[in-house]
């Protein structure tokens, strides 16, 4: 006991004291974290004598805990858990103590800024110490009770390397991994990142909301309308049903269309190395989203199906007896009414079945526990192979519910819901097929690989010369096809050194 003991406070000593200034809720769980990673802790408080850590925490009761004045003249290392607002009022009287010392800025801002940050303010109260941005992404509650922390990040930013290096390798030592963000002006950064509201998923809801609103619309519309076809109480479960359905497959083609849509490109350019579009590239960044935006409104659609799944509301899935009673039958008869299911029925279900068991199997193989243990093959095949076979039978099983339909009232064909809801997701299914074809997926491998297609790669982006005759290029520019300097065909090209770095046909200085 007494030899662990010994252990203890001499590996604390090892370490440098560090101070906190504040005895807050953050400066608690700040300290009782730094403490059992072996820290020796002084807490500084503006009032140390009416503080009673013993009522809160034992813990605490091993730290020492003094003047804010005293705390900053014991260590090199302070962190700082007071709030921004507080900042001038406790280190106006203290600011010349703190030159050299490194300040570790932990606050959070209660709105983003793209033009300030706590800890540049900080700095420029106390000039002469070294600032540094960290630890505000983690939350009193992780910072206090959550210890296997390996994989969560502290993002840390200062202008002074060494002070960075210092954070780091305390942040290692509390078992968070440090992401060196570089100089303070990262901070705005920073600080912006606890105050966001789950940024990734807001494109793809709003445009799902905005599919779903056409579809029900256009549902609205045919249904009640243009001719009453149900009664307005069935708009919950019928029509929404139905609605939901067409958003989930339009949503879940949109979501594999993405890769299609930038191989077109790829193969349009002859070339991997073009820039994508912000909103080709914000689509593409989105489709695990996408993906399980459909996956969920495809789960409602299934259990919204499953509630309704009676020969009263599908009908056509349901053969129907008929029953005539002759007027003059006194007698009693027995008719047992037996409504098994019509091919369209069992087939809508078999398909819808198999295509939603593959959409949770490429569902779970996004949980990051089960993509680790995938390798890039297996997770390739989930997502795509598994993914567009989902898909095809998502349409096989529209397409089972519409086909009789259509047979029936060929002229009305494009006013069908089964079929406006099929077109997205059979192009998505035919682009795939065409680029899987073994000819486009060679060539389309050797551009993914590196190749460039020269003679074409300027397609579409030759610049006409202000001279007649000429192209005029800045010889740095000529290699990279992204600068946007290509000839025209047919254009002769004149090269020149310019002072600008970009385009230089607008200079015009040409000999
Ligand atoms: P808190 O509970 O309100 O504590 C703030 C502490 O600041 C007080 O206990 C006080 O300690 C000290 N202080 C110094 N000068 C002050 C003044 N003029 N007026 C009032 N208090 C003064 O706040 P907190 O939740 O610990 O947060 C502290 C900092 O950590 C904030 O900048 C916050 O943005 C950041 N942060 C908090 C969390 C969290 O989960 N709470 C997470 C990340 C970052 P003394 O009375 O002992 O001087």
């Amino acid at each position: 006991m007494l030899l662990e003991k010994g252990k203890d406070i001499a590996m604390r000593k090892q370490k440098r004291p560090l101070g906190i200034l504040g005895t807050g809720d953050f400066a608690r769980a700040l300290a009782k974290r730094l403490y059992f990673s072996g820290y020796e802790i002084v807490l500084g408080s503006r009032r140390p004598e009416e503080k009673s850590f013993s009522a809160i925490d034992e813990c605490l009761c091993n730290m020492r805990l003094v003047t804010t004045e005293e705390c900053i003249k014991s260590v090199s290392i302070i962190f700082l858990a007071i709030h921004a607002e507080n900042y001038k009022d406790l280190l106006e009287e203290h600011a010349d103590k703190l030159d050299g010392k490194i300040i570790v800025d932990v606050s959070n801002r209660d709105r983003p800024s793209e033009t300030k940050s706590n800890a540049e303010y900080l700095q420029r109260l106390i000039p002469n110490a070294s600032v540094v941005k960290a630890f505000n992404v983690i939350s009193a509650y992780a910072m206090e009770n959550d210890y296997n922390t390996s994989s969560r990040q502290v993002f840390i930013a200062s202008n002074n390397e060494l002070s960075r290096n210092a954070i780091s390798n305390i942040a290692r030592n509390m078992n968070f991994t440090p992401l060196d963000f570089g100089g303070l002006f990262a901070a705005r950064r920073i600080e912006k990142h606890p105050l966001r509201l789950f940024p990734d998923w807001r494109g793809p809801c709003g445009f799902t909301v905005a599919v779903f609103n056409i579809w029900l619309l256009y549902l609205i519309y045919i249904y009640y309308i243009e001719k009453t076809v149900y009664r307005w109480e069935q708009i919950f479960i019928k029509v929404m049903n139905k609605a939901i359905c067409m958003t989930g497959i339009t949503i879940l083609s949109v979501t594999y269309l993405a890769s299609s849509f930038a191989a077109s490109l790829q193969l349009y350019y002859g070339t991997k190395h073009i820039r994508f579009s912000r909103w080709l590239d914000k689509w593409l960044k989105n489709r695990k989203q996408l993906g399980l935006v459909a996956f969920i409104l495809i789960t409602i659609h299934v259990m919204m199906s499953i509630l309704i799944m009676s020969p009263t509301y599908l009908r056509s899935w349901f053969h129907s007896t008929k029953l005539v009673i002759p007027h003059n039958v006194t007698d009693v008869h027995v008719i047992n009414n037996i409504n098994w299911m019509t091919w369209k029925g069992e087939a809508a279900c078999l398909t819808g079945i198999f295509a939603f068991i593959l959409l949770c199997f490429v569902c779970v193989s996004t949980l990051p526990s089960v993509t680790d243990t995938l390798n890039w093959r297996e997770w390739r095949f989930v997502q795509s192979k598994i993914g567009h076979v989902a898909l095809f039978l998502s349409i096989v099983h529209v397409l089972v519910m519409g086909i009789p339909g259509w047979a029936k009232n060929p002229l009305k064909i494009y006013k069908s819901i089964t079929f406006l809801s099929s077109i997205l997701p059979w192009a998505t299914i035919m682009l795939k097929i065409l680029y899987s074809l073994p000819c486009i997926d060679r060539y389309l491998t050797k551009i993914r690989k590196g190749w460039e297609r020269q003679e074409e790669r300027c397609r579409g982006k030759c610049v006409r010369p202000k001279k007649e005759g000429y192209v005029i290029m800045n010889a740095d520019d000529r290699s990279d096809a992204i600068s946007g300097v290509c000839p025209c065909p047919g254009d002769t090209v004149q090269m020149v050194t310019l002072d600008t770095t970009s385009c230089g046909c607008s200079n015009g200085d040409i000999v």
